[in-house]
């Protein structure tokens, strides 16, 4: 595939827009950070003409896939009303009412614009109501990129940044304050015995346990069994919040996200991507005692478009559409998921590529590794990154998108046919890597 018109752009945005792309990550993707010029469905068309089946999907956010009609539909009609408009509206009750309806922790719900700025409510908000200041978060899970909880994030697609190992807590880039961090408490994850022990004997001073539900980031590694109920009962026990951050797993995992799917009901919840369908838009969830700060003014929550008319007619939307005929579109998408994580197991069996392939619902991540299984962060951190980085540039030229680290996602818009052409996209692509 040619990719010219791509590479052309990129050169021209560097001179004006920092680094050439709008968020870092985006900047390792090979052969050139790709140009959009339309999507449609599963499918996303660049600028030289090519043509892809999309997993990438924005890095999650397009459940309905591009340029959903239904969705366009309440887009454009709500922004014929007007954008945002500073006063109250009825899209945010509906939509808060929706919430506290799907998320089984939510009493109540605030409305913010980014994953990133839900996590800091709920960190805010778990200090103010416990009263102590530290909190737990765990090796290969990311929470934003805010300085008080962005630590170094081993990436495949991010440059520059080591692996860490150990229970260090390092920035996650130059230039974050280091201080920022002093309240953080690096734990490895999915570590039983970790936990208990340090919840027992430092809980006095820590405010939250915060968790991705699954290590979406990292590798796409579930909870072992019983872990995810550890965190919930000792939380419970100790009095410190149980943050579940569900920016990825949120609206993908089912309706109510993992909290549902694992029956485990955290305190605060945090939401994004997925919910407003490829429109700027997250909230977080929690019970009664703790949003109350908000409501009593506690506990500060600001942001000039939060809750404007567009997300929260993007987000009714997308809900209103994942809800029908029972939650069909998950069946849908889980099904196609299975049709494809296990061919591509039985690819990698077929071409004697030793690779592993961990799902959950519509969202998996693929690696290239010896390992038998891959259950935790260090065995993650073993595999072959490069390889699939190169795996990936490869894909390109067979006409499927997918992100340089091996996290796939499934719209409710992708079709057999797509998984047909990912097959043997595949297919064509282990023979080359060979
Ligand atoms: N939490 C998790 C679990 C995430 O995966 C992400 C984004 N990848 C965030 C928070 C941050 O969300 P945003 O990029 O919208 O700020």
């Amino acid at each position: 595939k040619v990719f010219e018109t791509s590479k052309s752009k990129f050169a021209q945005s560097r001179n004006y827009l920092a680094g050439g792309v709008a968020s870092s990550l985006r900047a390792s993707m090979k052969p050139v950070p790709l140009y959009a010029a339309s999507g449609k469905g599963s499918h996303i068309r660049d600028v030289d003409g090519n043509e892809y089946v999309d997993y990438m999907l924005a890095y999650g956010p397009l459940i309905l896939g591009h340029a959903h009609d239904g969705l366009t539909e309440s887009i454009l009609e709500a922004m014929r009303k007007g954008y945002t408009y500073g006063v109250q509206h009825q899209g945010e009750i509906e939509l808060a009412q929706l919430l506290c309806e799907v998320l089984p922790c939510a009493d109540k719900v605030s409305l913010s614009g980014s994953g990133t700025e839900a996590v800091m409510l709920a960190l805010r908000l778990a200090r103010a109501h416990t009263g102590r200041s530290k909190v737990i978060r765990f090796h290969g899970h990311y929470h934003g990129w805010s300085d008080a909880i962005f630590t170094s994030f081993p990436s495949a697609d991010m440059k520059g940044h080591a692996a860490n190992n150990d229970s260090a807590v390092s920035p996650g880039t130059n230039g974050q304050s280091a201080n920022s961090l002093s309240d953080v408490i690096l734990l490895p994850w999915n570590d039983k015995a970790a936990l208990e022990s340090t919840l027992r004997t430092r809980h006095f001073e820590i405010a939250a346990v915060i968790t991705e539900p699954v290590m979406c980031n990292s590798g796409c590694i579930l909870p072992e069994d019983g872990y995810l109920e550890l965190i919930r009962d000792l939380t419970k026990e100790l009095g410190i919040v149980m943050i579940m951050d569900e920016v990825i797993t949120g609206f993908r995992l089912g309706i109510g996200g993992a909290q549902e799917r694992f029956g485990i009901t955290p305190d605060l919840v945090t939401v994004g991507k997925a919910l407003g369908g490829g429109i700027a838009i997250s909230a977080v969830g929690g019970r009664e005692a703790i949003m109350k700060l908000v409501d009593d003014g506690v506990v500060s929550h600001l942001g000039t478009l939060n809750g404007n008319g567009v997300s929260t007619a993007a987000a009714i939307a997308t809900i209103r559409e994942l809800r029908k005929n029972n939650g069909a579109a998950f069946a849908h998408m889980e099904g196609l998921t299975g049709t494809l994580v296990e061919g591509i197991r039985s690819l990698f069996k077929q071409h004697e590529v030793p690779g592993i392939v961990n799902q959950i619902g519509p969202v998996f991540n693929v690696m290239f590794t010896e390992e038998a299984e891959v259950r935790d962060f260090a065995a993650y951190n073993r595999r072959d990154s490069a390889k699939y980085a190169r795996f990936a540039e490869l894909m390109l030229d067979e006409g499927v998108l997918v992100r340089p680290n091996g996290l796939w996602y499934m719209s409710t818009a992708h079709g057999e046919a797509d998984i047909e052409k990912t097959l043997s996209a595949i297919d064509n692509v282990l023979l080359k890597l060979k």
